[in-house]
């Protein structure tokens, strides 16, 4: 029996590529089927996140047109993890193995057939490494750097250098469905499925062609969500340096007393408003970031859907 492969696209205003990524996506699957790798009934499964040009019109064409595509369509936008995710748990319906990809093209095609190798050999996620940044921008190299680092430090286990370009058996995501969680960070989350992993290296290209849809804002939040989802470290780090503080505290007490007990206490204006400032500060970020977390257990409790599928198009 073989294998039923799906690869899942996640779609924001993506008119501009959609053309040929379905081109080089079928012919991947032609080859693939034809060389008996995959089944016939292996699939293309766009999802589209609401977008607001003519996304999931096109879709709808290749949908009648190629036998390969299908295709859901969500009641809005609701942001690259949650479509992924959208995408991954329709798609196990179907089928024994899904990739997931950008619609960009950025991610190298024919890594998929050392995808499917991978899974063959007992892998249950393979995930696609990209094994330089050189095609990056200055900008976009360093801010992914540091983004690495910055998770690392804060406890999340991330696969360097490894974006949501990745195989999952069936089982995998099933075991996948099993984390409720509304704020979403997939990259984090997966590691912790545990199972058997593979990587496989690939050249990373340019966006095909329109624009980016993470600007630096949106990458930005979805680094501190990544972070105050995954970890709570950032809370450690306030305990942490409240405690030091503490015990500065003790040896200015001591400074002080003694100073009082010489006579001489009419000095130090200066450290008085430094240090008020300086605390004032403090306190109200450490407020924020465990307002962060207080806000994120409101959105959890409230277990709201993470999308709605308004529209299936499968065959
Ligand atoms: N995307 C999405 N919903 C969004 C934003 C992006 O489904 O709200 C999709 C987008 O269509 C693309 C993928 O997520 O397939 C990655 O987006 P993009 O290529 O713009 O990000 P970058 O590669 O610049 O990080
Ligand atoms: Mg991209």
């Amino acid at each position: 029996m073989s294998l039923v492969l799906y690869i899942v696209v996640p779609c924001y205003n993506e008119e501009e590529v959609l053309a040929e990524t379905t081109k080089r996506l079928t012919a991947k699957l032609d080859s693939l089927c034809q060389s008996g790798v995959i089944a016939d009934t292996s699939r293309i499964m766009y999802v589209n996140d609401g977008s607001k040009d003519r996304t999931w019109e096109m879709i709808e064409e290749y949908f009648e047109s190629n036998k390969y595509v299908t295709g859901i369509s969500l009641s809005r936008n609701r942001g690259h993890q949650n479509a992924l995710l959208a995408g991954l748990m329709t798609a196990k319906e179907y089928a024994d193995v899904v990739i997931s990809m950008d619609a960009d093209l950025q991610d190298d095609i024919d890594a998929i057939d050392k995808f499917v190798e991978e899974y063959n050999n007992g892998a249950e996620i393979v995930y696609g490494v990209r094994s330089s940044r050189k095609k990056d921008s200055f900008f976009k190299r360093h801010t992914a750097l540091a983004f690495y680092r910055l998770m690392a430090r804060m406890g999340v286990d991330l696969v360097y250098n490894h974006a949501d370009y990745r195989l999952m058996s069936k089982r995998a995501i099933e075991e996948l469905s099993g984390f409720r969680e509304v704020n979403l960070f997939l990259r984090g989350l997966i590691p912790m499925l545990g199972f058997k992993t593979a990587t496989v290296e690939y050249e990373r290209d340019k966006r095909f062609a329109g624009e980016s849809k993470y600007p630096l804002k949106k990458m930005i939040y979805f680094a501190i969500d990544g972070i105050t989802s995954c970890s709570i470290r950032p809370i450690r780090l306030i305990t942490l340096f409240g405690f030091i503080i503490f015990l500065i505290s003790i040896v200015m007490l001591i400074y002080i007393i003694r100073g009082h007990l010489l006579g001489g206490t009419i000095q130090g204006w200066t450290t008085q408003v430094v240090l008020t400032c300086f605390f004032g500060g403090f306190q109200i970020m450490s407020i924020g970031v465990v307002g962060e977390y207080v806000g994120k257990i409101y959105l959890e409790t409230k277990d709201r859907p993470r999308f709605i599928i308004s529209e299936t198009k499968v065959k």
